[in-house]
């Protein structure tokens, strides 16, 4: 969502230090923006791209404290920056051709698609840490609507919330390039709660909700052709040794991936093509060396402002509301049991089915900054594991005596539905 620019959006930065930069064709200018400050970003000349965003010459874009931005030219561009950066070059080592290429491709797949009415190439991106999953998947989601498709984010990164908060699996069917400042539009994001920063946090849980979200793209692709022939770009977390990568191996299975693109890793290439069958084409792409490496405090620093957004918006411009509900107007549900030995379990369960496990909640103190999903299920009756949520609140006050909850929610009460799902995460709202 693009929000209009007024004087005050300049606010905080410092407009002395101006820095112009020429960049020849097929070189990028990359730039990090320090932390707490701001920085102002104009094209001033030539035609240049943020991730696969063509940029306006009568915009200034402002990017936020800490943000590593790439700016990339085919043709050559000038560009003006303004305020504090921690770092600004350019080079002309960059993977765009081989990127662009790998988009040609898919797309030449959407095409075939579209004429023979079929599903479009699924594609899947993983790689280890810190390589540019998510920055390519933005990629190859614009460069794709900038041919008129309407291809699908699959974020499967549960440590980061690409589309909704972290904790969460989300799909969102993209219509438009990605804001290089504020992202994709998420007004109609399709959202799944699985309450943990790391698919290790519930293991059987996360494969469950790669099936479910697989079955509901693959529903949705039914319904309208320019979806279905677009295909899907699915998003995967850095997480690829051991159980990561079954994960991995899930996810392609799920989704029948036909394309998966591997980032900068030789070994993880050598044993997808292994284990995967043979008709998946299997790529072995390499890094941006402009992609910067996120330390442990910067991914909690960034879960925060994600969570944040979520509740006061960009640039803080919505006002979450705080009310109270009493105990009996809702119910609170956490996912998973303790695990049990096996020869604790009823008869003919398994360890698998207690992680899956709906088990209520009464609300006691230490329920206090955890962030709660409001499910979409009208009545119990529905599988509330594996159904979409509305949104989120965070408990900021528990009263036993009077048996109510206070939490902030970002819309007015009464609260759309009553089922409520514990998330491990919890946010701590300190503008309050
Ligand atoms: P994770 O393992 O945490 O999911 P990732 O592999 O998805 O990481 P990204 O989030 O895409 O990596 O990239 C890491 C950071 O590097 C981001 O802040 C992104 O904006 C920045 N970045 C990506 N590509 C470039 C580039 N070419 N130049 C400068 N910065 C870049
Ligand atoms: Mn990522």
């Amino acid at each position: 969502m693009a929000v209009a620019m007024t004087a005050s959006d300049e606010k905080g930065i410092n407009k002395d230090m101006v820095q112009d930069f020429k960049v020849s064709k097929e070189n990028e200018l990359r730039f990090e923006v320090e932390a707490k400050e701001r920085v102002k970003l104009e094209l001033m000349d030539g035609i240049a791209e943020i991730f696969g965003t063509e940029l306006v010459r009568t915009r200034s874009y402002i990017f936020e404290s800490s943000s590593k931005i790439a700016v990339f030219t085919w043709f050559g561009c000038s560009i003006r920056l303004t305020g504090k950066l921690e770092a600004a070059y350019v080079s002309k080592e960059t993977p765009m051709t081989i990127y662009l290429n790998t988009h040609a491709a898919v797309e030449l797949m959407r095409r075939k698609s579209q004429a023979e009415e079929l599903r479009g190439p699924r594609v899947l991106v993983v790689g280890p840490q810190d390589v540019g999953k998510s920055t390519f998947c933005k990629l190859l989601l614009n460069y794709a609507t900038r041919m008129g498709r309407k291809p699908t984010l699959i974020d499967l990164d549960v440590g980061q919330g690409g589309i909704s908060i972290p904790g969460t699996i989300a799909a969102l069917t993209v219509e438009r390039p990605s804001d290089p400042v504020d992202g994709f539009d998420t007004k109609v994001p399709l959202v799944y709660h699985f309450g943990h920063t790391s698919p290790n946090g519930n293991l059987k849980l996360y494969e469950v909700l790669i099936s479910r979200i697989a079955d509901v793209f693959n529903a949705k692709s039914e319904c309208n052709l320019n979806v279905r022939a677009s295909g899907c770009v699915i998003n995967s977390c850095g997480w690829i040794k051991g159980q990561g990568y079954n994960c991995i191996l899930h996810a392609a299975q799920s989704f029948e991936a036909d394309v998966v693109l591997v980032l900068d890793n030789e070994r993880l290439h050598n044993d997808l093509k292994r284990d995967l069958p043979e008709f998946v084409n299997i790529v072995l792409l390499p890094k941006s060396p402009g992609v910067v490496e996120r330390s442990r405090e910067l991914r909690r620093d960034h879960r925060e402002e994600r969570i944040k957004e979520y509740f006061y918006g960009p640039n803080k411009i919505y006002f979450p509301h705080a009310f109270d509900v009493k105990f009996s107007e809702i119910s609170i549900f956490k996912i998973g049991a303790p695990a049990l030995p096996d020869s604790c379990l009823p008869l003919g369960m398994e360890e698998d089915d207690t992680q899956t496990k709906l088990v209520p909640v009464r609300p006691q103190r230490d329920l206090v900054h955890h962030i709660l999903s409001l499910s979409m299920a009208e009545s119990l009756e529905e599988n509330l594991v594996e159904t979409n949520v509305a949104g989120f609140v965070v408990v900021t006050g528990v009263d036993p005596e009077t048996e109510t909850l206070s939490v902030l929610a970002p819309a007015p009460y009464p609260l759309p539905r009553r089922h409520f799902l514990i998330m491990d995460i919890r946010f701590i709202d300190i503008n309050k």
